[in-house]
């Protein structure tokens, strides 16, 4: 069906290839046009407009911008090109403080948006910058980097779409009831919510598996079951209630990093016990959700709660979580397919640094992950995965009225390949980014 929005020009018209909406109903166009940002026709009313530029798809394949959930990228671009999984031996990895300046903080934020333009992402969420860091050994994720962002924003050199989560803690670590009830209501910057949206709090409930302190249910080999991260003059879950309390009350978005399914069930009950709340500008989520159980899935959908998962640290640490799980628990970790086909928001995404932020091994892990439960590789799948990290992204980002989807009135973030992504069969990691266009504008185009 060809549609357009008023007005009689383009400023730029995509044709000749197949072009995956992600739409409600999954639709394929053969066009589109863009004024101003905005996607404004499809098809043969696209065609019709004319157009200052035109992108010749030449058989090639566009799908809306890539959305990296959760990303750290200030981290990233200052650590780059080391990742934590990655050929980089140890003794060669990046320690202790990596940005002091602003202009290296400017950089490494410039740095992460050019590798991520490079891979056709057009959005992610920085997930977790605040005081509690500004001490913090890397210096990547203080009040200075928050600051560096706003400075970059203002002067309109983002080629990225970013929502960033305030931490009122340390990265992976603790936090008090404290800090955080202080920090609350600190107004953040005042910003373009399309370009720099900052709709709400990180907290760290947990650590990880391998660690084993995640924490669970049932106990690690040496006795123990992790525990929460919170702090406060009681104790650690009644913090951590009041801080969900406290941030729910706000109206603000809440994601938690939780692995075990003893924090989930706690976070999940904590948004239950804050009663009514004004509804959040974004869903709150998960972070990582390794354990979560499937009751607890049925739960979240119910609760309208997402998770962030990340199949790549899942394939780079099976072997070494099945040490603290055992075959019988790690087997039933990461529950991607329970998420997929359940109705609870389920976004897929790199952490990294941690993983690549390459977003095609880590489908391709997504893939076996699924196969492991019997899913196949077929059209249905891929583009399933692929809505994860367009169409569901942005409804984690609270914006799905206006990105992730190729429909009138969105805006023209749009991510080029060379061939269909949704084409089974083939690995996600063989395809090739050709070009990155974000509010109708190239930021990547290959050589
Ligand atoms: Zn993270």
């Amino acid at each position: 069906m060809s549609s357009a929005l008023l007005g009689d020009d383009a400023d730029l018209l995509l044709r000749g290839g197949r072009i995956h909406t992600f739409d409600a109903t999954d639709s394929v166009a053969t066009a589109i046009a863009v004024r101003d940002g905005m996607i404004v026709a499809t098809d043969a009313a696209a065609e019709a407009l004319p157009a200052r530029e035109i992108v010749q798809l030449d058989g090639r394949t566009a799908i809306p911008g890539l959305n990296d959930a959760h990303l750290h990228a200030a981290w990233l671009g200052a650590r780059w090109p080391h990742l934590f999984f990655s050929d980089t031996p140890p003794e060669e990895q990046p320690t202790g403080r990596l940005v002091t300046t602003a202009g290296e903080r400017r950089s490494a934020l410039r740095r992460a948006w050019a590798l991520l333009a490079e891979l056709g992402i057009t959005s992610y969420t920085e997930p977790g910058i605040g005081p509690g860091e500004d001490d913090g050994e890397t210096g990547c994720f203080g009040t200075d980097m928050l600051e560096s962002y706003v400075e970059l924003h203002r002067e309109g050199a983002q080629t990225s779409r970013v929502t960033l989560l305030r931490l009122f803690g340390t990265i992976d670590g603790e936090s008090s009831l404290k800090d955080f009830a202080a920090g609350l209501p600190v107004p953040p910057p005042t910003t373009d919510p399309r370009w720099l949206a900052i709709p709400g709090v990180k907290i760290f409930a947990d650590g990880i598996p391998p660690m084993a302190t995640a924490w669970t249910s049932d106990p690690y080999p040496d006795g123990t079951t992790g525990h929460l991260l919170t702090r406060g003059d009681a104790d650690p879950l009644s913090a951590f209630q009041q801080m969900i309390a406290l941030a729910a009350g706000r109206g603000l978005q809440i994601a938690v990093h939780a692995t075990g399914d003893r924090s989930i069930e706690e976070f999940l009950t904590a948004l239950e016990r804050a009663g009514e709340t004004p509804p959040p500008p974004a869903p709150h989520h998960v972070v990582h959700g390794d354990l979560a159980t499937p009751a607890q899935i049925r739960r979240a959908e119910r609760l309208g709660v997402g998770f962030a998962v990340q199949p790549l640290i899942a394939a780079h640490t099976h072997s070494w979580a099945a040490v603290q799980l055992g075959e019988a628990r790690v087997a039933a970790a990461w529950p991607l397919a329970e998420m997929l086909s359940s109705g609870a928001l389920t976004t897929l995404t790199s952490d990294a640094p941690i993983a690549t932020p390459d977003w095609r091994p880590s489908l391709d892990a997504s893939l076996a992950l699924l196969a492991a439960d019997g899913r196949a590789d077929d059209a249905a799948t891929r583009r399933r995965l692929l809505r994860t990290m367009t169409a569901d992204a942005a409804i984690q980002d609270g914006a799905a009225t206006w990105k992730g989807t190729l429909e009138l009135g969105r805006v023209a973030d749009i991510t080029v390949l060379d061939e269909d992504p949704c084409t089974p069969g083939r690995p996600f990691a063989a395809l090739q980014v050709e070009r990155t266009i974000v509010d109708g504008r190239t930021v990547f185009a290959r050589g």
